[in-house]
């Protein structure tokens, strides 16, 4: 079991994976998580920051998304933005 602390609410729960986001919170994952699908769909060579820019969501829910392991190769190229130094 892992505790884990809700990115939305800042619940503390307990559950059998790792992750970022409460049952309550969810839904609010799956619409965002929708909008940045057909976007990519779109224009697929799209990196968290120009998502972020289009669709009103924070390049930082995004690469969340990523390290969740909802955005994959397969849902379209995905590239992290450049790290800064
Ligand atoms: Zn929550």
């Amino acid at each position: 079991m892992y505790t884990n602390v809700c990115k939305h609410c800042h619940t503390v729960f307990r559950s059998r994976i790792r992750t970022l986001c409460c049952r309550e919170c969810r839904h609010l994952d799956d619409g965002q998580l929708d909008d940045i699908v057909q976007y990519l769909k779109q224009y697929p060579n799209s990196n968290a920051l120009q998502i972020g820019e289009e669709l009103g969501i924070h390049p930082y829910e995004i690469l969340k998304f990523m390290e969740e392991g909802w955005l994959t190769e397969s849902r379209g190229e995905f590239s992290r933005l450049p790290e800064e130094n």
